[in-house]
This record gives C-alpha cells, sequence and structure tokens, in this order.
C-alpha cells in the first residue's frame, strides 16, 4: 500500500492551481463537446482510482471497451495494465488512471492536436488535484503532452523527467506490449524505478 498522500494544502510548486478536487474538475468539464470528439463517442472516459493516489498512469484515449463502460483501461491493455500494477505490488485502487483525451478516437486513430489542445488542460489539474509522486506516462501521445516535444519516446523512456515540478516516467504503452512482447522487460525496469521512487520492494513483488 502507498503511503497516504498529503492534501493539496502542503503543495508547494508555483503556477498550479491550488484547492481543485476531482469532483469540482468533472464539474467543470460536464457533457463537454470542446472537441469534435465528443460527436461519436458513448461516455465521457474522466478517470478512475484512489483520490489520494501517489502513482498516475497517464494514457492516450479510450478506446472502444472504455467507450461503452466510461471507464478507463477496461480492455485487454486495460487487463495489462493490472498486471504491471499488481506486479508493483499495489492494486488498481492505490493508483489513478486517466488518458490525455476523455473522449474515445473513432477507430482508435491517435488523437489530433486540436483534441489534445482542447481536453489536456482537464488532465493537467487532475494531476494538480491529486499531487502524485510520480507520474508514468504511458506511451507517445501522453509522454509527448507532458513534455511539449515531438521527440519519439524510445529517446527518453526509462528517464525521470519533470513535468511542472513532478516526476514523470515514460514507458510503453501496455497495446504496445501487446503487440512487441519482447518490450514488457524494458517496462519492468522502468516500472521498478517508479516503485524505489515510491518506497516499494523490488525483491517482494518480483517474487509475484
Ligand atoms: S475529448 Fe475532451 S475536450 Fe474533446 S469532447 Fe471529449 S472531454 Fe471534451
Amino acid at each position: 500500500m502507498l503511503p497516504v498522500a498529503t492534501g493539496p494544502s502542503s503543495f508547494e510548486g508555483s503556477g498550479k492551481v491550488t484547492g481543485e478536487t476531482l469532483l469540482k474538475i468533472r464539474e467543470d468539464l460536464g457533457e463537454c463537446t470542446r472537441c469534435k470528439l465528443h460527436k461519436t463517442r458513448n461516455k465521457i472516459v474522466f478517470g478512475d482510482g484512489s483520490a489520494k493516489a501517489q502513482l498516475v498512469f497517464v494514457g492516450e484515449g479510450p478506446g472502444a471497451d472504455e467507450d461503452a463502460q466510461g471507464l478507463p483501461f477496461v480492455g485487454r491493455a486495460g487487463k495489462l495494465l493490472t498486471q504491471m500494477i499488481e506486479a508493483m505490488g499495489l492494486q488498481r485502487g492505490d493508483v489513478y488512471i486517466c488518458n490525455v483525451v476523455k473522449c474515445r478516437p473513432p477507430g482508435n486513430r491517435q488523437p489530433e492536436k486540436d483534441e489534445v489542445d482542447a481536453c489536456s488542460p482537464y488532465l493537467f489539474r487532475q494531476l494538480d488535484a491529486l499531487q502524485p509522486k510520480a507520474i508514468v506516462c504511458l506511451g507517445a501521445t501522453a509522454a509527448q503532452t507532458l513534455l511539449q516535444t515531438n521527440r519519439s519516446i524510445s529517446q527518453f523512456r526509462g528517464q525521470w523527467l519533470d513535468f511542472r515540478g513532478f516526476k514523470m516516467m515514460p514507458t510503453y504503452h501496455p497495446a504496445y506490449l501487446l503487440r512487441n512482447p519482447a518490450a514488457k522487460s524494458d517496462v519492468w525496469k522502468d516500472l521498478q524505478k517508479v516503485m524505489a521512487e515510491l518506497g516499494l520492494e523490488v525483491k517482494r513483488n518480483k517474487a509475484k
């Protein structure tokens, strides 16, 4: 179990909104029509998990299963993410999971720039509200959005980077791992760095 997070009042960064809550952000988002993805979505996938999570996973956007259920990472890639979380010695309820865009891009295409620009401010507000000890970016879209870069994720995967004062670890998306199982060892190395940052016991969890 992760240690209990401190509240927003303890936040010492600059340029960020304090006193935010996930509920307030969800209310502000409403039945959002700020980008064209609203036309084809079934359900907004806001995010799921503990409001006190010290670890946040950020993916790209909802797929078909997520769009139907209104929850992030519930399809095949989601099952793999759950296994990754449990391999770290955690449960899904210990962490928070969300995406760069909250509505499904048609045909699971990558979100376009105008869609990311419209939706990402809500992601940033979620991260500010959560105040996590570590953020894991799952795949290029999440990492490039937080870093504001077009560089390939292969150039910075596995390195601790800074996102507005938060420690951010870019790694591969579980959907990529389903297509390229050989990359799982790289992701496990990245997750071990996250475990060390969170004070989780690598040795105990490797045995699982
Ligand atoms: S993707 Fe984000 S900005 Fe676009 S309609 Fe959905 S919630 Fe609104």
